[in-house]
């Protein structure tokens, strides 16, 4: 099936139910109505000459327009490009290009930057073309940029303009459309989160992420009384999938707090709207249950939810199941070239059981874990994860070596993360195999020390890494958040460790932060602090 002809199913079997609620510009469809949009939108697309194929970029925060637009392009068969809200002219650039866009929606401004302003650095050309017919010397596919809201800008359309060009004659292409498109036909570019480095764009079909979203919902025990709080980017998969595609397969409601992350438009939201259901990565649960006011705040509408993304510190999971109520809150492993899910936990899953695992695998998906020689390895043993199924990516746009280095000619997809599987089928995620430190030959997982540290009363957040280090190959790198009442200094946290944890995992060099570096999707980038240590230790 298609996400279009889906989206009518369940348009048609839930008219009246509240499909979409955006809190930060007061929105409010029902699913009759979001589909009226999106038609009108689609037909749009269609009306401006673009063609089933076609890539069109969104390069903005979470909105109205951005769930309509992700509707629309799957309806008139555009392949919709997700560009990191974060990414500046030089990124923007690399993006538009790498996978040829023929159109560009952008939101004007962002509080930090003004996203026309950006754009015009890179193709001054804007301000004197005709709308849809820009011709730029550093963007050469691209030909038409659509701004959102109603203002007039030079060289560009607006939102509005493109939801009008819709003609009776584009919504009978519209519906023409519906029964030739394919469900493996390519409907989205996703870049990863660039934690390890630069970006990649895995290239997804109908198939890969709609049967994702619908197993998602169904492990979340979704229906049309739902309604789930989605905090994080919908430039990545886990707003537009795990959010957005859960919500859409169930007839549940899609509810946005806020255009970026923000604790108390959701603390908020939740409580002004009844949510049901909350997804954050485990910064963001930090950042809620650290609010200052949290505890004034009525969660109790809550039950479900997932946490994603990245290894979650189990003294935060037992807080969200007891102080936010998402007794049924699972956690979800996957990547953005797997639509991204293939690991979830089950919300009858036993708490102990929940929190220390990833859960089993999901339906129709393949697994298995092998050792450095590919030979697979016996239940319980460390190895790189590989998975294989409906879910697995066509491919990264554009770059042939890097997909075949991913996935093999058996179509296994290579991980690159640390897994172990016990004999029930239980998958624990070690950590990445370039996180992995090797100290004077020990094999040293960063996780384990991380959740060491965290017990700690006063720290508050950790991570840990490694650097090369001319006696030991490698050496260990902690870098703490302090507790807001707490003081901590270095030789607390070594006396700490002693004769608790073998002395080579004991951090040889600590750094008290306020701050980590992070991807939009709250991922922190390990990859720059350990830069940043080399750089510092010369
Ligand atoms: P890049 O590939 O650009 O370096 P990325 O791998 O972080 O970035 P994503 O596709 O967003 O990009 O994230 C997938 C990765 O996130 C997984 O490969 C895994 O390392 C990590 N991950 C996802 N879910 C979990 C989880 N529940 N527990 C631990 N790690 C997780
Ligand atoms: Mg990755």
């Amino acid at each position: 099936e298609t996400i279009g002809r889906h989206f009518d199913h369940i348009a048609g079997r839930f008219p009246d139910r509240p499909a979409l609620v955006v809190r930060h510009q007061d929105i409010r469809l029902s699913y009759a109505e979001l589909r009226q949009r999106v038609d009108t939108l689609a037909a749009g697309f269609i009306a401006l000459g673009l063609k089933p194929g076609d890539r069109i970029g969104i390069w903005s925060p979470n909105n109205l327009e951005w769930v309509l637009t992700q509707f629309a392009t799957a309806k008139a068969g555009l392949i919709l490009v997700n560009i990191n809200p974060a990414y500046r002219s030089h990124e923007l650039e690399y993006a538009i290009n790498k996978v040829g866009c023929a159109a560009l929606i952008l939101s004007p401004a962002l509080k930090t930057s003004n996203y026309l302003d950006i754009l015009r650095e890179i193709a001054p050309e804007l301000d004197t073309c005709a709308p849809g017919e820009l011709k730029s010397g550093k963007l050469p596919t691209l030909r038409t940029v659509i701004r959102l809201g109603t203002d007039k800008t030079p060289g560009m359309l607006n939102f509005a303009d493109v939801e009008q060009a819709a003609t009776a004659q584009a919504i009978e292409q519209l519906h023409a459309l519906a029964a030739v498109l394919q469900f493996d036909d390519p409907i989205n570019i996703q870049f990863t989160s660039g934690t390890t480095g630069s970006p990649k764009g895995a290239t997804l079909t109908h198939h890969n992420i709609l049967n994702n979203g619908f197993f998602i919902g169904e492990a979340m025990r979704l229906t049309e009384i739902d309604r789930l709080c989605i905090p994080v980017p919908f430039y990545h998969c886990f707003g537009m999938v795990l959010g957005n595609l859960a919500c859409l397969t169930h007839g549940s409601c899609i509810v946005i707090p806020s255009e970026a992350f923000d604790p108390l438009a959701v603390l908020q939201t939740v409580e002004a709207e009844k949510c049901t259901g909350l997804h954050g990565v485990p910064t963001m649960f930090i950042a809620i249950l650290g609010h200052a006011d949290f505890k004034s705040f009525d969660l109790s509408s809550l039950r479900t939810g997932i946490m994603a993304g990245s290894p979650c510190p189990i003294e935060v999971m037992r807080k969200v199941i007891q102080d936010m109520h998402q007794s049924e809150i699972t956690i979800a492993y996957g990547m953005t070239e797997t639509s991204p899910v293939s690991f979830q936990s089950s919300a009858t899953d036993p708490l102990e059981r929940r929190v220390s695992t990833v859960g089993r695998i999901h339906p129709h998906v393949e697994v298995k874990i092998i050792d450095t020689d590919g030979a697979i390895v016996a239940p319980g043993v460390t190895g790189e994860l590989l998975t294989r199924g409906y879910s697995v990516m066509r491919g990264y746009w554009g770059d042939d070596a890097n997909t075949a280095a991913t996935i093999d000619a058996a179509r296994w997809m290579h991980t690159g993360d640390l897994a172990t599987i016990d004999a029930g089928g239980y998958c624990n995620i070690v950590g990445r195999i370039k996180d992995l430190v090797i100290r004077g030959g020990e094999n040293i997982y960063p996780r384990e020390i991380e959740e060491f540290l965290y017990t700690h009363p006063g720290i508050a957040d950790v991570q840990v890494f490694g650097i090369p280090d001319s006696k030991y190959g490698e050496c260990l790198c902690a870098w703490i958040k302090v507790r807001a009442e707490s003081s901590l200094s270095e030789h607390e946290v070594l006396q700490f460790c002693k004769g608790k944890i073998a002395h080579y995992k004991v951090p040889g060099h600590i750094r008290f932060v306020e701050e980590y570096p992070m991807t939009v999707t709250g991922k922190v980038q390990k990859f720059i602090m350990r830069q940043a240590m080399i750089d510092e230790l010369g």
